[in-house]
């Protein structure tokens, strides 16, 4: 297996549930005391967020960059990143490697249509909702994404303020919730979760169309391409 490098931090909250994933994955695939050989690149957010505010892709970019090479340095065979957001400078990072970068719309991309779904409700950061970058990818793989048409600054502020610190709360819930059901009116079949913090508050138990966990899916991709 080869050794799988990720680039966390963003928040690292997610990045605790991708540890977790990635070695329950390997485990089940691989058996008895089996884990997963792992690099982990755990950025500061603090500045990257700020940069993000700033508009300052470039700047986030280089940053990003430069802990891909340093985890193919470090022995990785694949490169993951841990946030959706941040694929915005996926292209840099790929250039900056010789390895493969596995982007995570496209294990989700997979799953939605391996099930038969094509209408999906995508639900992010403003960022991932509202510039290309993401739903081109979607598009491309052959999805029709749907973004909330209300509460996206709610659904953002509850990213950074609570979940990104670990602050999980029943309104915010909610506010999700109404958001997939207003998707779920508007024809979506599925929903997105394309922030890798949403899983947090929203799993299949509370949510009125069938989610598909970007941290998951991403998580579990990392270790089968890293099997393969
Ligand atoms: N983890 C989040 C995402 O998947 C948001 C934090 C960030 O801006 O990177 O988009």
């Amino acid at each position: 297996m080869k050794t799988i490098g990720l680039i966390g931090g963003m928040s690292w909250e997610s990045t605790a549930h991708y540890y977790r994933i990635v070695n329950q994955q390997a485990a089940a695939r691989l058996g008895g005391l089996h884990s997963a050989p792992m690099v982990i690149e755990s950025v500061d957010f603090a500045p990257i967020a700020a940069l993000q505010s700033a508009g300052d892709w470039d700047g986030a970019g280089a940053i990003l960059a430069e802990s891909a090479r340093r985890l193919q340095k470090a022995g990785a065979g694949i490169i993951g990143l841990a946030t959706n957001t941040m694929h915005i400078v996926a292209d840099r990072i790929a250039g900056a490697i010789d390895i493969p970068f596995l982007h995570i719309a496209a294990p989700t991309s997979a799953a939605l249509l391996a099930d038969g779904f094509t209408t999906v409700g995508l639900l992010g950061t403003r960022f991932t909702m509202e510039m290309g970058f993401y739903r081109d990818r979607l598009v491309e793989a052959g999805l029709t994404p749907l973004i909330p048409e209300v509460d996206r600054t709610n659904l953002n502020g509850i990213i950074y303020e609570e979940l990104c610190r670990g602050i999980v709360t029943e309104p915010s819930r909610r506010l999700y919730v109404n958001a997939i059901e207003r998707l779920a009116a508007r024809g979506a079949e599925a929903v997105i979760l394309g922030c890798t913090e949403i899983g947090m508050l929203i799993d299949d138990s509370v949510s009125p169309l069938p989610v598909y966990d970007t941290t998951d899916l991403h998580a579990r991709a990392l270790v089968e391409a890293a099997l393969a």
